[in-house]
């Protein structure tokens, strides 16, 4: 019993109660509004201008790519001309060294070349075409317009964005440290390397993940709301919002459409509180954050996201491995084993090495509710090379990975909560839901995530189970490489047309039409 013990002191290490996430919602707000006074703050609450205007030539090829953390998507939307789309996807892991690469073209040029496979593979046809005219020019500005696919760049790290396609990288997150891109626009590194491969393909948009997943749930979300906030927990965490204008103190440099008095914020949430005023703190957050590239930084998404939970879970099993008094994963006596066989561990497991427990593993054990705890065991067998588990061994597993569950989804209800509040919403005499939209990895596949984060509002002062019943949390799958194909789109026309508010051009005709496209292709887009 001993270990079961053991593990429940440790647990309890992860307890997040009901009034530390009051606690969190007030100093969120708190920051929120530092953020939209001024530049420096923990909360960057950067403005983003996405405006633009469909000119009704909705015919042609559009590219969208996504760099998430662990993923690079490309995706292409076709507009057939009579408002239906077509979508293909294809997904590529980043490879390790990439993420760590001493020049920023190492990175770029295997995004474009990732860019080049995708339109040989799926669009051969047009590929070709185009490039025999590329051929015919020696300038990427020498030959037409209309020759070129308009691509929507999903960057999901801290821009600071001048134009619709035009932002330096303020600092990497989610474990990518090329110093040589900080500060350099993003959309012209890209650009750089499709030139390089005379790809027919221009840089059109930048967007980040989560304001094009605000956008694709917009589109898509059931009825006729519009969506208040587009949040990704995929490798890392952040959120995107709608705000009244009158609410951001900070000068907003540059033209923007002043009509509805809304501008979508990138809230960059997951550097919320970096200076620890709230956020819990274990040893094991203390060790995950010293030994990352980014220490001190990001500090709310080290708590919450894809890329870290599975490695606090590691630090805490290794830890747990170490203390003489208990017996984890490790037998004694092997008669003490239900599988009667000798438990080990492979030293080149992934259990000794940093980053070297997925998150994955998290929801497998979340899910697993069967009395012998056989997937369970079966994964750690399979990903931890850890042999014969006892049921002992899967609970202690179990156990902590769903601690470490809980607290990133009821710290991510802090977030959601906060912005809810913020929004005054609630107080609207409507029982309208308040939509949100999600996309990542760790909120579709872990199990319960988002009702453990209903759980959390419901709790909060001012949301109250009645308010928690109105918040709509819906995926939004592939969210962001659907946003960014439809400003793609935008941007197109936008070049040609004078300026005229995005934000508007979503809720009036286009909805309608881009509900019924996105509806179409095969993969299903939204699910509620
Ligand atoms: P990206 O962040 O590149 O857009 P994803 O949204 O797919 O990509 O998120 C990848 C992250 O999600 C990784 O950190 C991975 O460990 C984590 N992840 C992947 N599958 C699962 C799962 N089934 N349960 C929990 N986390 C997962
Ligand atoms: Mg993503």
């Amino acid at each position: 019993m001993a270990l079961a013990e053991e593990t429940k002191r440790i647990t309890a290490q992860f307890d997040y109660t009901d009034d530390d996430v009051n606690k969190g919602v007030k100093e969120f707000l708190r920051q929120m509004s530092e953020g939209l006074e001024r530049d420096g703050t923990s909360l960057s609450q950067i403005p983003t201008y996405v405006t633009g205007v469909p000119n009704g030539t909705e015919k042609g090829l559009y590219l969208a790519v996504d760099l998430g953390g662990t993923n690079f998507r490309v995706c292409s939307i076709h507009l057939n001309g009579d408002t239906t789309f077509n979508l293909t996807y294809s997904k590529v892991a980043i490879p390790k060294e990439l993420m760590v690469a001493k020049q920023a073209s190492d990175l770029f040029s295997f995004l474009a070349k990732q860019i080049e496979l995708f339109l040989r593979k799926h669009h051969e046809d047009h590929f070709e075409a185009h490039i025999r005219r590329r051929q015919t020019v020696s300038t990427p500005e020498g030959y037409r317009d209309e020759q070129i696919f308009r691509l929507g760049f999903t960057f999901s790290f801290p821009v600071q964005q001048y134009g619709i396609n035009k932002g330096t990288l303020m600092r990497w997150t989610k474990g990518f440290d090329i110093p040589d891109a900080v500060g350099k626009d993003v959309c012209a590194l890209l650009q750089q390397e499709i030139d390089r491969l005379r790809l027919p393909v221009k840089v059109a948009a930048l967007v980040n993940d989560t304001v094009g997943t605000l956008m694709a749930r917009s589109y898509t979300s059931p009825g006729k709301t519009s969506t208040l906030l587009g949040a990704i927990f995929g490798t890392g965490t952040n959120g995107a919002y709608v705000e009244k204008v009158s609410n951001i103190k900070k000068p907003i440099e540059g033209d923007y459409d002043k009509s509805t008095g809304l501008m979508v914020i990138n809230t960059e949430w997951g550097s919320f509180d970096n200076q620890m005023n709230i956020l819990p703190n274990t040893s094991y957050d203390i060790e995950l954050d010293q030994k990352s590239v980014n220490p001190g930084i990001q500090m709310f998404e080290k708590r919450v996201s894809g890329m870290f939970l599975g490695e606090i879970v590691r630090l805490v099993i290794v830890d747990m491995l170490k203390n003489p008094k208990i017996s984890l994963f490790r037998d004694d006596n092997s008669s003490q084993n239900d599988w009667k066989s000798t438990t080990t561990i492979a030293p080149e497991s992934g259990l000794f090495k940093q980053w070297g427990l997925d998150s994955s593993l998290m929801s497998i054990a979340a899910a697993d509710n069967t009395p012998d705890y056989s997937s369970i065991r079966q994964e750690l067998e399979k990903q931890l090379q850890i042999y014969a588990a006892s049921l002992e061994d899967a609970l202690a597993f179990k156990d902590v990975a769903y601690a470490v569950g809980r607290r990133a989804a009821r710290l991510s209800a802090v977030a959601l909560g906060a912005i809810v509040l913020q929004s005054g919403k609630l107080n609207d005499k409507t029982d309208e839901p308040i939509d949100i939209g999600v996309d990542g990895s760790l909120v579709e596949h872990y199990p319960f995530f988002r009702n453990m984060i209903y759980e959390a509002l419901a709790a909060i002062e001012g949301i109250g189970p009645e308010g928690a019943k109105r918040i709509r949390i819906g995926i939004a799958k592939d969210g962001s490489g659907v946003g960014a194909a439809l400003i793609a789109l935008v941007a197109a026309n936008m070049e040609k047309k004078g300026v005229v508010d995005y934000l508007n051009y979503i809720k009036t005709s286009v909805v309608e039409k881009f509900t019924n496209a996105i509806a179409e292709t095969d993969e299903p887009t939204t699910i509620v």
